[in-house]
């Protein structure tokens, strides 16, 4: 009860990369460059056993951003022209690379890590990709016509791709592929015509776990002053989790620590499990193991307990590698606070 999981990414090692940055440059390259992204997965599996974590992640130790480390391995892709594009409806600007023929894999994606963090835990690891909707919404277009129907055709192709590399993961021994959307907090009318269309095909055919993980974002100045702008009470969750409940997904992450979601927003996902944020990732304090017990409280009264994993409310990349252990180590103590309150 309670297995208490991260929502993906944690911090690079300042030896490996640039800290605090969502677009952080490498410190090596070539071989050195490898060994050390090894390394790196190595040390953030050990510190999700030591805090006491049920399902671990490599970190997204080998990737530069969420969703250019798997763009990276995709042929029909001009990474040489990035563009500036607005992106997340404008919120921020980003330098993003161009689609410029058809979209295939030029191999895998993700097989380096994966195997290598399989064959180091023991533990139910989790590997993460960002989702069809949200890979359209960080890269520009030369090769589909734009428009509704170019992004939809461009969501779908990336669909398949995805599906080929989660099939391979699934072969792998990964325990859950968890597909990140935080696209589907931002376009709620595209998610209900296409966008959990596209997640789905993304993750069709899997006997392993599927989840999504749905956000607001990383702790950065641009998400902070968004949330702002978004009033009392946050409520674009309702629009898409309906259609998210009735989907073939199997897992759902969203944010409650901190956040304005209203927490019965959680009935909406009937069935689903869902992975409930409890440690904010947008704040340098670390929450205490009651804080985190009382969140599982409060989202105890809208999903079953045998439904309920104790998560992250984002990705951890760039904060401070000291107070992501202790948020691990938060999260870990208050889901087992939790077992004994609510077990
Ligand atoms: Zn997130």
């Amino acid at each position: 009860m309670f297995e208490a999981t991260i929502a993906g990414s944690l911090p690079k090692p300042s030896w490996l990369a640039e800290t605090h940055k969502l677009w952080p440059q490498w410190k090596a390259a070539g071989a050195e460059l490898a060994e050390g992204k090894r390394d790196a997965t190595l040390v953030w599996i050990k510190a999700q056993e030591d805090a006491g974590l049920d399902i671990v992640t490599d970190g997204e130790q080998s990737r530069q951003h969420f969703v250019h480390g798997f763009l990276e391995a995709v042929d029909g892709i001009d990474f040489e022209h990035k563009v500036e594009m607005g992106i997340r409806n404008d919120r921020y600007k980003a330098m993003v690379p161009q689609v410029v023929g058809p979209l295939r894999l030029k191999g895998r994606v993700h097989a380096t890590e994966a195997q290598f963090a399989r064959a180091h835990t023991k533990k139910k690891l989790k590997i993460t990709m960002p989702g069809p909707m949200t890979i359209v919404d960080t890269v520009a277009d030369r090769h589909y016509g734009g428009g509704e129907e170019g992004r939809i055709a461009m969501a779908m192709a990336f669909a398949d791709l995805l599906n080929q590399e989660a099939r391979a993961l699934e072969a792998d021994g990964v325990d859950i592929v968890q597909f990140d959307e935080p696209a589907f907090n931002v376009y709620m009318k595209d998610v209900n015509v296409w966008g959990l269309r596209a997640l789905e095909r993304a993750a069709q055919g899997l006997r392993c776990t599927t989840a999504v993980h749905i956000c607001y974002g990383y702790g950065i100045k641009a998400n902070i002053d968004w949330k702002k702008s978004l009033g009392e009470e946050w409520r674009q969750y309702e629009q898409i989790f309906p259609a998210i409940a009735q989907s073939s997904i199997k897992q759902v992450s969203l944010e409650c620590a901190h956040s304005h979601v209203p927490m019965d927003l959680i009935r909406l996902l009937d069935g689903k499990e869902v992975m409930v944020g409890v440690i904010d990732v947008a704040s340098d304090v670390v929450e205490t193991p009651e804080e985190v017990a009382d969140t599982i409280g409060r989202a105890l009264q809208f999903v079953a307990r045998e439904r309920l994993l104790p998560c992250t409310n984002c990705g951890m990349a760039p904060m401070d590698r000291d107070i992501a252990v202790r948020k691990l180590e938060a999260l870990a103590r208050g889901a087992e606070l939790a077992r004994t309150r609510y077990g």
